[in-house]
């Protein structure tokens, strides 16, 4: 499978904002988007200052959500595609079906320290969902669906710190949270306002509509 193996810092101070991509770096001071600040990357990063069309506000929008769900091009205009035939806003739609991908699901729980940590997690058998393995990080979970920990991770003193490090930071209210036993529950679809993202989702629905 493809995949983004750049240093993914880059991509924060590309798209101007915090992705959240390094796990607990993030939050920390000597996370390069702050000690970097304003620093676009690569050779000509200071020249890149020209005012923004319309079609690049669009286009970086994109990349930005892409990124921040480690989604590439084809599966992303998947999600869009299916987003756009389901009732509703097409946005708030894309953005509920990236939040349900088994791997973010596993992130939001705290389970591990990034979408990417999730997504080793999750392909390495280390995830349950409903009591059985599930290894495919794009897998869609719906409400009613348990999602846990094997027992063989539940013992990992990594996955137990990120646990008490995510449950500090706050469980989205469409899941709930076990943390004794590492069990969490989808109790709802997300809707637009448990995606705390700061995100015009509108402009991707622009950009593919052309
Ligand atoms: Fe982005 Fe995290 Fe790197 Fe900071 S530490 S630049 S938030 S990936």
């Amino acid at each position: 499978m493809a995949r983004y193996s750049d240093a993914v810092c880059r991509l924060c101070r590309r798209e101007g904002m915090k992705l959240y991509l390094k796990g607990e770096r993030c939050f920390k001071e000597k996370c390069s988007f702050e000690t970097r600040k304003g620093k676009i990357p690569g050779q000509h990063g200071a020249g890149k200052t020209k005012k923004p069309t319309g079609y690049s506000l669009q286009l970086r929008e994109k990349q930005k959500v892409k990124r921040i769900y480690g989604v590439l091009e084809k599966q992303f205009r998947l999600y869009f595609e299916k987003a756009e035939s389901k009732k509703g806003q097409t946005g708030h739609n894309l953005l509920a079906f990236l939040e349900q991908r088994l791997d973010n699901v596993v992130y939001r729980l705290g389970f591990a320290a990034s979408r990417a940590a999730a997504r080793q997690m999750v392909m390495h058998g280390h995830i349950l969902v409903n009591g059985k393995r599930v290894d495919i990080p794009s897998y869609q979970t719906k409400a009613g669906q348990s999602v846990e920990l094997s027992e063989r991770s539940k013992a990992n003193d990594f996955v137990k710190s990120s646990v008490e490090t995510a449950a500090g930071r706050g469980i989205p209210k469409w899941l709930t949270l076990d943390a004794a036993a590492f069990k969490g529950q989808v109790i709802a679809a997300p809707t637009r306002e448990d995606v705390p993202l700061d995100i015009n989702e509108q402009l991707i629905v622009e950009l593919y509509s052309k």
